[in-house]
């Protein structure tokens, strides 16, 4: 009875404590007014400081009131993973109620069950969710959280609930809408007419702030931020009062690497039981990665990438970005400070794709006498709030997705933020007492910064985005009541795009998704097909072409491949001393080796940077897919089993797109014979048809810039095929390539050789056909009951002639 009481009593302390923390909440002297808006009016628009309770009480106000009572969900989305999961957990705690009431749903996994009352999801997954049910019948609240960040799945949600809700109310089925912003700055909801007819109320939630003083730095912003940053703790921490400090970097090396300078300048036993954790946390994971998930067509869902994290298509995340900055990791940095070990720093690394548990720890108090310190990615910006934090340290920058208009080619940039963010970020210094934001650049370089980020759908491609639309049976995507609609130019060269690839239909029956079946499958048509798939259109095109001769094992891996960002360790980056620069030296020139041998002989060789993604997918499970395999082959350890994973996921999706389709995926493939190889690369061609380049002819080589060059349809400048390509020697006649890059030239990356005559057949939309060639003469094809001919072509804008086919 004694240890029990004991148990009772501490669990009951901090619960208690826990309510006591609920009580003193900005958010809940608002309560009644919120509940008796929310109740008067279809949408409310709720405006709050980060911290003052938004996330976690207002889905338990709602509950209180009757809300999950009759059987409907409150559910709660947000833009990034991280969030989903973390509030799901606290509010159950909150409210002491299981995990199955109080659940979470994530791209790949979540703990929704049948009794499931509140649920935190990200964006993607409930826009999936209005694919399959518009009317969202599941649910009587949808709240919109961090609608400040504007990502554009929040954009396209609160689009499409604008017309859901008053649907659901006409229809005798109730239902709430509420937007929940960190800034005040909701005009793009509340002002826009084709929004909601009549402005939404805005409720203010008045929290506490302290003061925070700001600091700039005198000097002009360094490049080497982390070394700044680095210095800066180290200062704060020797020489200011207690209080915990919150960094913001950019992305997950730089945390990792900052991480591990603090740790060597202030070692702190506890930290070996933290990386005793992560390693265990590790294994685990390994463990789980074993085996390729089972595909089960029941459990099967679709879902489109879902992450504000920048993961917007699987793999990506903004905020896990690895490898590029490498380079800053130290030991060898110029000037070590000469901390005082004494003094207990308690560091812990906060970013998207950091396990859970571990994410968890910077909520729980430093152990006695230790000041906490947090380095983080902007996740801490506004989704989540660490107690205890007095000092800022704000690096100014952070990690975003950049698209190149022409070439539509992207890549991720680290710049700036806006005055917008810094001030969230120094806010988040005063929550509990006054406090200090060190940013790391000048006041200057401030005042140059933007006011506020701009709405992401305004900075990327909406290809996807429209086809998802399109399945929506939205049919005039420009009439969208977008909070802030993309540029007519970006919708235009979407649609013209979908059409190209066959997912859309023509004039006269313009902007429809297609109907005919052609050469996916019987049941679903490709248009419906391609939407169904979680991965960009011309990567769908390729999967619902991709079950011809068996290749869908192989097509699915390529796609899953080129999916993953690089999958392969960059060792072109500066080592340090003498012997790491031999050590990495030896790592290239064996990696060099491995993509060689990849490559595959033969035919497999025009399949090119894909054969030797295949290749590498390939022997890596062959080998188990283990982490010293990878090591040891140039491999990335995370990228192929975030590769594994998506693998699984297709399989789903081709397999409930097509239910005949049966396909099972091997972990260990036979590589591909040569008729699939030949197939492949047509497939390959059918999806990449607009990123298609020529070798330049010798009578045009008057210009030596032009040596070895490829010319594109809407590039006025030469490209290139890529030194590290298996194609750099080849130099076929026609390529296609997954995207282009500019360092020193431009260079096309992941390029697969195709043969002219396929160009007209497969790709017929790009091609000018010249009147029936006289000889041979046209004859009749008892095959196909038809008459042949010969016929000429030229591909479109280039003129490039195209071999005479039969047609
Ligand atoms: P908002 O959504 O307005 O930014 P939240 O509802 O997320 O605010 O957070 C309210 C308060 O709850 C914060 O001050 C934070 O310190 C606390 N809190 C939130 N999640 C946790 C957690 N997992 N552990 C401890 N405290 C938490
Ligand atoms: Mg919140």
């Amino acid at each position: 009875t004694c240890i029990w009481l004991l148990v009772l009593d501490s669990g009951c302390k901090s619960w208690c404590e826990l309510q006591e923390a609920r009580l003193r909440l900005p958010i809940l002297a608002e309560e009644q007014v919120i509940m008796e808006a929310v109740r008067e009016n279809e949408c409310v628009v709720l405006c709050g400081e980060t911290g003052s309770g938004k996330t976690t009480q207002v889905p338990q106000f709602l509950y209180e009131a009757g809300y999950a009572s009759s059987g409907g969900i409150i559910g709660v989305t947000e833009p990034r993973r991280v969030a989903a999961i973390s509030m799901s957990h606290r509010v159950a705690t909150e409210m002491n109620l299981p995990s199955g009431v109080v659940s979470y749903q994530i791209r790949y996994e979540g703990n929704v069950t049948e009794n499931t009352k509140i649920k935190f999801m990200t964006d993607g997954v409930l826009l999936k969710e209005i694919q399959k049910d518009f009317l969202l019948q599941k649910y009587r609240v949808v709240i919109i959280d961090e609608a400040h960040e504007r990502s554009v799945y929040t954009d396209i949600l609160i689009g499409l609930l604008s017309r859901i809700v008053p649907l659901r109310n006409k229809k005798g089925l109730p239902m709430k809408l509420i937007i929940m912003s960190a800034t005040l700055r909701v005009e793009d909801f509340t002002e826009n007419k084709r929004l909601f007819r009549t402005p939404p109320p805005v409720i203010k939630v008045e929290a506490r702030q302290f003061a925070v003083t700001v600091h700039f730095n005198k000097r002009t912003p360094v490049d080497n931020y982390t070394g700044e940053a680095f210095r800066k703790i180290c200062k704060i921490h020797r020489m200011l009062p207690p209080g915990g400090i919150l960094v913001f970097l950019t992305g997950q090396a730089e945390v990792h690497s900052v991480c591990r300078r603090l740790r060597k300048a202030f070692p702190y036993r506890p930290h070996r039981e933290h990386t005793e954790d992560l390693k265990k946390a590790k294994r685990a994971k390994k463990k789980k990665n074993m085996s390729l998930p089972r595909i089960n067509l029941d459990s099967y869902s679709a879902l489109p990438a879902d992450e504000g994290d920048e993961d917007r298509q699987a793999g990506i995340d903004d905020d896990y970005n690895e490898g590029s900055d490498l380079e800053l990791e130290l030991g060898d940095h110029p000037d070590k400070e000469k901390a005082d070990p004494s003094i207990p720093l308690y560091v812990l690394p906060l970013y998207s794709l950091l396990a859970p548990e571990l994410q968890a720890k910077v909520f729980h108090p430093p152990p006695a006498g230790a000041r906490l310190c947090v380095i983080a990615t902007n996740v801490a910006e506004t989704s989540l709030t660490i107690p205890g934090v007095k000092y800022v340290v704000d690096c100014g920058r952070v990690k975003k997705r950049f698209y190149d208009r022409v070439t539509g080619v992207s890549s991720f940039k680290v710049t700036w933020i806006s005055q917008a963010s810094a001030n969230q970020r120094a806010g988040r210094a005063g929550r509990t007492e006054p406090g200090h934001c060190y940013r790391l650049y000048s006041s200057a370089v401030f005042g140059d910064f933007s006011l506020f980020s701009e709405a992401e759908i305004t900075r990327r491609p909406v290809d996807d985005l429209v086809l998802q639309m399109k399945d929506l049976n939205i049919e005039k995507v420009v009439n969208f009541p977008f909070p802030t609609p993309p540029s007519s130019e970006a919708l235009i060269s979407a649609e013209q795009l979908l059409i190209s690839l066959g997912a859309l239909e023509e004039p006269p029956r313009h902007g429809r998704l297609t109907c005919l079946a052609r050469l996916s499958c019987p049941i679903t048509p490709l248009g419906r097909a391609m939407a169904a798939f979680p991965v960009a259109p011309r990567y769908a095109k390729m999967l619902a072409l991709g079950r011809q001769q068996g290749c869908m094992p192989y097509i699915i891996t390529i796609v899953a491949a080129m999916t993953v960002r690089e999958i392969f360790e960059d060792y072109d980056r500066p080592a340090g001393s003498e012997e790491e620069n031999t050590k990495m030296a030896g790592k290239k020139a064996r990696s060099v080796q491995m993509r060689r041998l990849w490559a595959g002989q033969g035919q497999s060789v025009q399949l090119g940077d894909l054969m030797v993604l295949l290749g590498a997918v390939g022997a890596c499970e062959f080998a188990g897919c283990t982490h010293q395999f990878c090591e040891e082959n140039g491999l990335r350890y995370k990228a192929m089993l975030e590769i594994r994973r998506l693998r699984g996921q297709l399989t789903n999706a081709v397999n409930a797109v097509c239910s005949d389709a049966g396909v099972y995926v091997d972990n260990q493939m036979a590589p591909p014979t040569e008729s699939q190889v030949l197939c492949l690369r047509q497939i390959v061609l059918a999806g990449l048809g607009d990123h298609i380049a020529r070798r330049v002819q010798a009578e045009e080589l008057l210009d030596p810039k032009w040596r070895n060059g490829y010319k594109t349809p809407l590039l006025d400048d030469p490209v290139f095929i890529h030194p590290s390509s298996a194609l750099h020697k080849t130099l076929p006649e026609f390529v296609v390539y997954q995207e282009i890059m500019e360092t020193t030239k431009m260079y096309m990356r992941g390029v697969c050789a195709v043969q002219a005559e396929w160009i007209p057949k497969l790709l017929p939309q790009y091609c000018h056909f010249s009147a029936p060639e006289e000889s041979p003469a046209p004859w009749f094809c008892p095959l196909s009951g038809r008459v042949k001919c010969h016929q000429q072509s030229t591909f479109y804008r280039v003129s490039w002639k195209l071999p005479a086919i039969e047609m």
